[in-house]
């Protein structure tokens, strides 16, 4: 016999009933703590994915910075609503800039035309990192100042400047932009627009490109 002499067999019964629920329970919660441990995980990974990718991760500047998010790059396809102030490319333009672009932006919409940021605020860094680039893309560095200054000189740099997309966007500003103040400031950069004037008043002459002027 495995019963204890004096102990009644239906008490043994339910303590060992009991002794199994509770290692049931412990199961239940180690197995939810696991899953809510990997949810956290992958929800910081996306997140940490998001930050750092796509442009970012790889990208060195000149003095060995690895330029990502924080330095105004723009992430997933680059378009930003200029809405979304959680980016360092939006957060750290002009609020004057960022205004005038968010007035046309609703303005344009009522027109079935979306507006969006394909750049912003850069950091010095960034700014340089695509100098280089376009160093090696052109061949020279004068050639490459025609479409990308330097960071002394970008406007970008100083959160002056936006770049807008997609074609159809920058068609509707350069029409309407002036009732906010906003031109297009290099004839061959047609995505580029900036607080240049007074709304109303009249856009000057584009300059040529970045090394113009
Ligand atoms: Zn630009």
């Amino acid at each position: 016999m495995y019963e204890k002499p004096g102990v009644p067999p239906t008490f043994i019964h339910r303590r060992s009933a009991d002794g199994r629920g509770r290692w049931t329970r412990r199961l239940l919660v180690a197995v939810m703590a696991i899953a809510v441990a990997a949810g956290l995980c992958s929800a910081a990974f996306a997140l940490s994915a998001r930050w750092t990718d796509p442009v970012a991760s790889g990208w060195w500047g000149t003095t060995g910075h690895t330029v990502g998010v924080g330095d105004g790059v723009v992430p997933d396809g680059g378009r930003l609503s200029p809405r979304d102030t959680g980016l360092p490319a939006i957060a750290n333009l002009d609020p004057k800039l960022l205004r005038a672009v968010r007035k046309a932006a609703d303005d344009a919409s009522r027109d079935g035309i979306g507006i969006y940021l394909t750049s912003g605020w850069r950091s010095k860094a960034y700014q340089q990192r695509l100098l280089d680039e376009a160093i090696v893309k052109y061949g020279s560095e004068r050639e490459a100042r025609r479409y990308v200054d330097t960071p002394e000189r970008s406007h970008h740099v100083t959160g002056q400047a936006v770049d807008i997309g997609p074609t159809d966007a920058d068609d509707w500003l350069a029409r309407h932009g002036t009732a906010y103040g906003l031109c297009q400031t290099y004839a061959n950069e047609m995505w580029h627009f900036e607080l240049t004037i007074t709304p109303g008043g009249t856009c000057p002459t584009p300059l040529t490109d970045a090394t113009d002027g």
